[in-house]
């Protein structure tokens, strides 16, 4: 007998229910990937990602062929492929990760019936991407939480099932043909400080990280300069590291940091658990509340290009461009900016951080645009985050704005958040704009389109 492993937001042999499964279920199994084209007609296709995807396909491969496997590598539309490697190979069964997006869910439908029309079986898996399942903890009466607090004592009582070890031998069926395997050497326009992806390099990151910073994450998670941010999100975001792994080995380390590092990973669930819900949230906003969004075409290319005049947006900015990523309070701080001190639409930043983010996520991206913008789950929908406050909170010595913005290395450490301030010969030689609005009356502005005032 023949099953197939579908691979999609699970690039991973370790903790991996979608492969387990597969492998116990019949004699030989097919571990297939599909370079899916309605990915790339969705506009997710980017470089960062690409890049990144070209790793973790390469890596699963080795570790597969390990095994006695390897990757099956097919292009086109996913649903048409799986059936064809079905038909093929005459497998009975075919095991998925459940997604949480619209497409996911599309994709899954699509599945079962081409399927069942050549009598294969879907079997589509739970907490595979997320750590526990989306609809699994639902409050009375309504299909999702909108508030994370309740969510996160329900989560925590539902617990995360335990981690699984990664199968011993994946046996092919005979004589499947599998497309090439193009490394990340051939993707063309991508970010010049990305990081490596890949099972094996995202195992070594996660150990690493739980043998040492995370001890130091509760109190240190904050700090721009400090970098001190675990950077798992683009394999949690690929699946080269499983959500309920990262937190077990999180929990037996144990003490504050964990605790607080393992509530982050909840905030990745409670989103999922939101899109799941509300999809339609990837496009519309979560919470309308009629906006009149301005649409200035120079001051946007601004703040896509890191020249707003505000060293810390500026810097955060530039750390997005330069490595596909971007600390929190970074992408915190310039999504707020956008949405609410230069009033611009979220779905526009949205649409900028989905270009580059190498963690460019539907639920967490657009979820956390929403919370910023305020049209999404957050309570408190008309905070406005001051980038000089922000700055001097932070990034008090500027560490993080002199590596980031060089123009501004030389100003001192009670300079560098407003560098407007200085004047005569030492301002004319610095190349750095002055900023685009002034914030006191971009809140003024905000407040009376929002009915504030
Ligand atoms: P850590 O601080 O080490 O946290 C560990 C993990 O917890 C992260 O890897 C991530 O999976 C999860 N996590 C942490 N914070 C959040 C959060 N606020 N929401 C959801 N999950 C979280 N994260 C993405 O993975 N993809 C995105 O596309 C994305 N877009 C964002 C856009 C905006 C405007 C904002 C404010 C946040 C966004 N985030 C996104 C959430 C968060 O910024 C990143 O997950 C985090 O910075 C990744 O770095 P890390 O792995 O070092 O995080």
């Amino acid at each position: 007998t023949v099953s197939v492993a579908l691979f999609t937001s699970d690039l991973r042999v370790h903790d991996n229910p979608v492969l387990r499964a597969a492998v116990r279920d019949a004699d030989a199994v097919v571990p297939l990937f599909v370079r899916d084209r309605g990915i790339h007609r969705a506009g997710f296709d980017v470089p960062n990602r690409r890049a990144f995807l070209a790793d973790c396909l390469v890596d699963l491969d080795e570790a597969l062929r390990r095994r006695g496997g390897r990757l099956v590598v097919r292009d086109g539309d996913v649903v048409a492929a799986a059936r064809a490697v079905a038909v093929e190979t005459g497998a009975r069964s075919l095991h998925v990760a459940g997604g949480v997006s619209g497409y996911a869910t599309h994709r899954e439908s699509g599945l079962r019936t081409a399927l069942a029309a050549v009598g294969c079986t879907l079997h589509v898996h739970d907490a595979v991407v997320t750590a526990v399942a989306p609809g699994r903890v639902v409050p009375a009466g309504r299909d999702h939480y909108a508030v994370f607090t309740p969510y996160l004592r329900r989560w925590e009582e539902a617990g995360v099932r335990g981690t699984l070890a990664a199968p011993r031998a994946v046996r092919l069926p005979d004589g499947v043909e599998s497309g090439p395997l193009p490394g990340r050497a051939e993707v063309a326009g991508v970010s010049p400080g990305l990081a490596g992806g890949g099972e094996s390099a995202g195992r070594r990151l996660l150990s690493s990280w739980l043998h040492g910073p995370l001890a130091e994450y509760e109190s240190g998670h904050d700090d721009l300069a400090g970098d001190a941010t675990s950077r798992l999100s683009p394999h949690l975001h690929f699946g080269s590291l499983s959500a309920a792994e990262v937190i077990n080995r999180a929990r037996e380390r144990g003490g504050p940091g964990a605790d607080a590092f393992v509530r982050q990973l909840a905030w990745r669930d409670f989103h999922h658990q939101v899109l799941a819900a509300r999809p339609d949230a990837a496009r519309e906003d979560y919470r309308t509340r009629h906006d009149r969004w301005r649409s200035d075409a120079d001051e946007i290319e601004a703040w896509r290009a890191g020249r707003t005049g505000y060293p810390l947006v500026d810097a955060a900015m530039r750390q997005l461009a330069y490595e596909g990523w971007m600390h929190n309070r970074g992408r915190m701080l310039v999504a707020g900016f956008l949405t609410k001190t230069l009033y611009a639409d979220w779905r526009v930043g949205a649409r900028h951080f989905l270009d580059l983010l190498v963690d460019g996520d539907v639920a967490n991206n657009q979820l956390n645009w929403q919370w910023m913008a305020g049209t999404g789950t957050d309570t408190r929908p008309h905070r406005v985050l001051n980038p000089v406050v922000q700055g001097k909170r932070f990034d008090p010595h500027g560490a993080y704005v002199r590596r980031w913005v060089p123009e501004l290395t030389e100003l001192a450490d009670g300079e560098i958040h407003e560098p407007w301030k200085i004047t005569g010969s030492r301002r004319a030689a610095i190349d750095y704009p002055d900023p685009l609005v002034g914030l006191a009356e971009a809140r003024a502005r905000f407040e009376r389109a929002r009915g504030l005032d």
